[in-house]
């Protein structure tokens, strides 16, 4: 898929320390009151307020609030104080993982010379590796350094020596091991951080808002970074809760009832889309034909959406599901699809004839033709996707636009919209002490690729286009 038509435009990866230094230096700008080093210990949660309690460098804090919108992420915090219990039975995706951050990867196109050129600089886009045990990422930041994991299924962990689970650089070059070509471009890798392991890293609630307060995705559910879900997801709650406070009828200006109860149950279905999808791709990487169909259900679905919202904007479209949740055509289709595939597997890696694989490509190709304005599931592509804007015009009829209408639109596709100007209002919160950690921030990555220039700084973060 391409990643970035060019730089100024890039999908970006995003290491989070930075980015969220960013986000916190533009909230303080439009006057928010923001505390670092807070380490939350209680809530308590009363028909007309929310009282939280906790340490701040060592100092007891207790706040009062008339909202409480939980971003602690899988630690889960308001799982804990309000006893939310665990909705994770109900999920089908399993995987652990194996990672950390490493100096001196090697370029594929270095590793492997001659790979056919694709659509955009490979190397600098989020690579992904299909394996027998799962898969791996590698994300190169522009500064050199690569974010690089292993996702192993339950039959993958299983092929390891058990015994290595406790010691994360044991497995890690194991792995290697089995792949001469991964081996050798992280032949002289060195690891930033200690190599980690987490051998489950799903996690999922059975509730996700109620009465004065909220839970952010990834405090409600994650499946797995495979399609880079995570963010994506996580901005347009923001939204929705945004416009939940905007619109609230009452007097403190608190979401009203209906609309908590509207995200909640969005927020679940959309976590259920986002394992199916997933949960789909995983049984596909039996084959690589089978992989390569399953993703076109994701990428349909995305460019799509990404599509109708910049071509037909809209004030309440954060509500639209994502990944197609509420879509007539998208909704049921990883349902269906993992169905699909699972009869070809037998739920154990089997690969069936070329008949069946044959079949479920072509399926998809059909099953996505109504949203398909990527030009995608097209066998002359040979699984290499630019943008393709002919397909996009000659797709007008799909997003319910006229031939001429799209093209008068298409400088819409930039998201150029006018920076939000905080200049004249007072910032409420002291100025960051020097050398303080921001938000507790990981130096977490996002796949969403990024296509710099090899060698040239992106500017990834200076951009307000940059997402
Ligand atoms: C292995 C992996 C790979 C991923 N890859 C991608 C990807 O490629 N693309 C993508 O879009 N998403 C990806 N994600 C998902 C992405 O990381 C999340 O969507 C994102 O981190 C959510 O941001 P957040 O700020 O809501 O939560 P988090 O980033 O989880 O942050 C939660 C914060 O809350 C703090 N906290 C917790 N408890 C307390 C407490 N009691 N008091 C005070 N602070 C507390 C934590 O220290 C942490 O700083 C990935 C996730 C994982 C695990």
């Amino acid at each position: 898929m391409a990643a970035s038509p060019h730089d100024f435009l890039s999908d970006t990866h995003w290491l989070r320390a930075d980015v969220d230094h960013h986000f916190v230096r533009q909230a303080v700008a439009a006057g928010v009151d923001y505390r670092d080093h807070v380490e939350l210990s209680a809530a308590e949660i009363s028909p007309d307020l929310v009282r939280l309690t906790g340490k701040r460098d060592g100092e007891v804090i207790d706040l009062r609030a008339n909202f409480v919108i939980d971003a602690s992420g899988p630690a889960g915090f308001l799982a804990q104080q309000l006893s939310i219990a665990s909705g994770l039975e109900r999920t089908q995706t399993r995987s652990a993982l194996v990672y950390s951050h490493f100096d001196g990867v090697r370029l594929m196109d270095d590793v492997v010379p001659g790979l056919r050129e694709g659509p955009y600089p490979d190397d600098w886009a989020a690579v992904h590796h299909v394996i027998d045990e799962g898969w791996m990422y590698s994300l190169r930041f522009d500064h050199g350094v690569t974010s690089a994991g292993f996702l192993l299924t339950p039959r993958g962990i299983a092929s390891l020596n058990s015994s290595m689970t406790g010691y994360p650089d044991q497995l890690w070059h194991a792995l290697l091991d089995r792949y001469p070509t991964l081996a050798d471009a992280f032949a002289v890798a060195t690891p930033m951080m200690p190599i980690g392991f987490r051998p489950l890293i799903q996690h999922r609630l059975t509730r996700a808002a109620g009465d004065r307060w909220a839970l952010m995705p990834h405090a409600y559910a994650f499946v797995d970074p495979l399609f880079s879900t995570g963010i994506a997801w996580s901005l347009r709650a923001v939204e929705r809760l945004a416009l939940a406070f905007e619109t609230a009828r009452n007097r403190h200006r608190v979401p009203d009832a209906d609309a908590l109860a509207r995200y909640d149950s969005q927020i679940g279905k959309e976590a259920d889309q986002i394992d199916l999808v997933v949960a789909g791709a995983y049984e596909a990487m039996a084959h690589f034909d089978l992989f390569a169909a399953q993703a076109m259900l994701y990428f349909a679905a995305v460019s799509f959406a990404e599509a109708s919202q910049r071509l037909k904007p809209s004030d309440d479209v954060a509500w639209n599901g994502f990944l197609g949740v509420g879509d007539s055509v998208l909704d049921p289709l990883p349902g269906e699809s993992l169905a699909r595939l699972r009869a070809i597997t037998k739920s154990r890696s089997e690969t069936g004839s070329s008949d069946d694989r044959q079949a479920f490509v072509d399926w998809i190709g059909r099953a996505i033709a109504p949203r398909n304005i990527a030009g995608l599931a097209d066998p002359a592509r040979g699984n290499l996707y630019p943008v393709d804007f002919d397909a996009l015009i000659e797709g007008h009829a799909l997003l319910a636009m006229t031939r001429d209408r799209l093209i008068e639109a298409l400088p819409s596709l930039r998201g150029m919209t006018r920076q939000p100007s905080f200049t004249g209002r007072q910032s409420r919160t002291l100025p960051r002490r020097p050398g303080s950690p921001i938000l507790n921030a990981r130096a977490c990555e996002l796949d969403l690729a990024s296509t710099p220039k090899k060698g040239t700084d992106n500017g990834a973060g200076n951009s307000p286009e940059s997402t």
